[in-house]
């Protein structure tokens, strides 16, 4: 017996800490998911030991208290909690508890709507005006946060129409999903404090002791419930009832739905389960709310929560695991991931071992180390990414995570250019990971699309020896790929045969498999039709590449860089030895021949004469090359109004000036302009 008293009073201590930094706080420290269990665990003990129930318990109570900062405001009637639900099974008890309590046997309608992840507010309005706007608090007593609400644009000051004298209105505030990403974003450039989900973005934002610091926030508002009306004013089911709100000028969530007994219930969860990533909302399950009125009063409260509602959970996309180690991924660019190797948890409905890190500040941002206890979220079908640490469950021998100076596969240095935030091994063709990368990235379906070609059979290849380069694919023999493991006589003759087919390809997915920084496969297709065929590529310079629409000077100056190297010349040389073709054509656009042959121009600035594409067209048509950016061999530079850096440049180097009067001369054909400081 003192071994479950003890564990009660555990469990409380816990549970009030969590509640305190969940609800006053705004910062809570460990998931939804193990608050639910331990409160779950509490429920369960207390039922089973009803003599350690006290008032004050977790399971009695409702929230946090309000902080005392702001003036109390007593609800008129109590601003309850709901009972909640994970399984279907405990939907369908639910529906039967209530049909036993009304003794009735024909089936109970539902109102179904969106579980809003945010807090809720309660509205007064006497005579159409807000004149009150609080938290829930306790549930008796909350938070008076009148200004703060004042300044959310979809909450109405007035409401519309013919409204009784005395109204409260009950919703969730709440924040977009993409605003909650664009707050954080902001807050880790300024140094600001971020917030660990919408949720507690949404209460931190509202309950703010200056208002001119909510008016900044992108908080939003669904109504969902009223009280405080006399009987004859309220309509007899709250389905009537949400749409009495909307008349009122209130945004109530277009996704609720009336619907019949706990098969309706289910379909409903079901439905807006799949639409739940494409909310611009967090929403953390549904609610069902028994629709008539007079129902709803013969069924009465609990202490915490109303007999007739039920809060339907989604699964947990957060919850807690520990990190068995942080290790490095080396991408095919060189790019260092620091990851996370977890033990394995049940998250977002998948089994998570891995979450991404995603590079070294973003570690130290969140100081998570190996041994920690860590919350890992796993939403829709985004990569699992580990939220925070659980500093009081760290390890006390635990150091922080060092970013390691050489790739732990090749052992070249590791380095991190200033100004970004991507470590990368420089390794390049002598690191392992990078061919490894390189090689999935040439044979990807966007790629030269190789069917049977899996990561694992190229871990097998190169292993073996049989695959350096991308070029040594093609002259792979079904005996020498019968050898690898687990690849029998009839796959190894199929990938024979696919490697053969994808000989025949295009010169897009060349370029684009050859994996040249910057170029994906749209910039790969461009080029393509473009320069029509790899020599032509072999033979462009930067300038050359700069013409290409879209391609701008970082992108030009890989592409260069790309086709100048030897070993990527050998490459492509090689590629072409072993058999790989592609339909080739003339370059599509050739520089025109005439009076500005010869001479390369950079246009920057707004010009007031024409836009700046027309320009080109006209420069271009004349034999000129229109480049992006200023070097020492550029003819002139054609600056318009508030023209910036490259002006600069250019008035550096000593390149001539045009204004748009000097660009209109030398569009009649006449160099003079360029030539007066040759
Ligand atoms: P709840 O969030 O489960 O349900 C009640 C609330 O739902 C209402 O107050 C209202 O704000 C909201 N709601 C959203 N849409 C609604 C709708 N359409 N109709 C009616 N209400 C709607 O209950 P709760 O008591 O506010 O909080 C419990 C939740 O808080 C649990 O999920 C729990 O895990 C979490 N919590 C977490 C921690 C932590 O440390 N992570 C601590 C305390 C509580």
């Amino acid at each position: 017996m003192s071994d479950v008293s003890g564990r009660v009073s555990e469990l409380r201590r816990t549970l009030e800490k969590y509640s305190h930094e969940y609800y006053v706080l705004d910062q809570p420290t460990v998931p939804d998911a193990e608050y639910d269990r331990l409160l779950r665990e509490l429920e369960a003990l207390e039922a089973a030991n009803p003599e350690l129930i006290t008032p004050d318990s977790p399971t009695q109570r409702v929230g946090g208290a309000p902080l005392p900062q702001f003036e109390s405001v007593q609800h008129e009637v109590p601003m309850l909690s709901l009972g909640n639900a994970f399984a279907e099974q405990e939907v369908e008890e639910f529906d039967q508890r209530i049909r036993q309590r009304l003794d009735r046997d024909e089936p109970v309608s539902y109102v179904a709507e969106p579980k809003l992840d945010g807090l809720a507010l309660s509205l007064l309005y006497r005579d159409g005006q807000l004149v009150r706007a609080a938290t829930r608090g306790d549930g008796s007593s909350g938070e008076n946060v009148t200004l703060n609400a004042r300044t959310i644009r979809a909450i109405p000051l007035r409401l519309r129409g013919e409204v009784p004298p005395l109204v409260e209105v009950r919703g969730e505030v709440y924040i977009s999903k993409a605003d909650f990403e664009r707050y954080n974003k902001s807050a880790d450039a300024t140094g600001g404090k971020r917030f660990v989900n919408p949720r507690n973005a949404a209460a931190g934002s509202l309950r703010q002791l200056d208002p001119r610091l909510t008016a900044q926030r992108p908080l939003s508002f669904f109504a969902y419930a009223g009280a405080q009306l006399s009987d004859s004013e309220l309509p007899a089911t709250h389905g009537e009832f949400l749409q009495q709100l909307r008349e009122w000028g209130l945004p109530v969530s277009p996704e609720h739905r009336v619907v019949e007994g706990p098969q309706g219930c289910l379909e409903y969860y079901a439905d807006i389960g799949k639409k739940r990533d494409d909310l611009a909302y967090e929403i953390d399950g549904v609610v069902y709310k028994v629709n008539e009125y007079v129902l709803q009063r013969d069924l009465g409260f609990v202490s915490r929560a109303p007999r007739w509602a039920l809060a339907h959970k989604f699964p947990a996309q957060e919850e807690l695991t520990t990190v068995e180690a942080i290790e490095v991924q080396i991408g095919r660019t060189g790019a260092v991931t620091p990851v996370a190797r977890l033990e394995p948890v049940f998250v977002g409905g998948v089994t998570v071992t891995n979450a991404t890190l995603h590079n070294e500040d973003e570690v130290k941002r969140k100081d998570v180390r190996a041994g920690d206890t860590v919350v890992v979220r796993r939403a829709g079908d985004v990569i699992p990414e580990v939220v925070s640490a659980v500093v009081e469950r760290r390890p006390a021998d635990s150091t922080p995570f060092v970013m390691p100076t050489h790739c732990p596969l090749c052992g070249s240095p590791i380095v991190r250019r200033e100004g970004e935030a991507v470590s990368r091994c420089t390794g390049g063709m002598i690191c392992p990971a990078q061919v490894r990368g390189g090689l999935i990235h040439f044979v990807s379906r966007q790629a030269m699309d190789i069917e049977g070609l899996g990561t694992q059979v190229i871990d097998q290849l190169v292993t073996a020896g049989l695959v350096e380069t991308p070029a040594d694919i093609f002259l792979l023999s079904a005996d020498q790929l019968v050898e690898l493991e687990r690849l029998g006589e009839k796959s190894a003759a199929n990938l024979v045969a696919a490697i053969e087919t994808s000989k025949q390809t295009e010169l897009g997915r060349l370029l684009f498999g050859l994996g040249i920084r910057d170029v994906g496969h749209a910039t790969a297709r461009t080029l393509a039709s473009y320069f029509g065929s790899l020599d032509a590529l072999l033979g462009a310079s930067v300038e050359d590449f700069e013409q290409v629409p879209d391609v701008g000077p970082v992108v030009a100056a890989s592409l260069a860089a790309y086709f100048s190297d030897p070993g990527n010349r050998e490459l492509l040389a090689a590629l072409r030895a072993a058999g790989v073709t592609w339909p080739e054509h003339e370059p599509q656009t050739g520089p025109a021949e005439g009076p500005l042959t010869g001479r390369t121009f950079v246009l920057t600035g707004t010009l007031s004469s024409m836009p700046r594409s027309e320009a080109r067209a006209a420069l271009e048509a004349l034999g000129a090359k229109v480049s992006g950016s200023v070097s020492k061999k550029t003819s002139g530079v054609i600056a318009g109004d508030k023209a910036g850096s490259k002006l600069t440049k250019a008035q550096d180097l000593g390149v001539p000036v045009l204004d748009e009067d000097a660009m209109a001369v030398l569009l009649a054909g006449d160099l003079s302009p360029i030539e007066k400081g040759d």
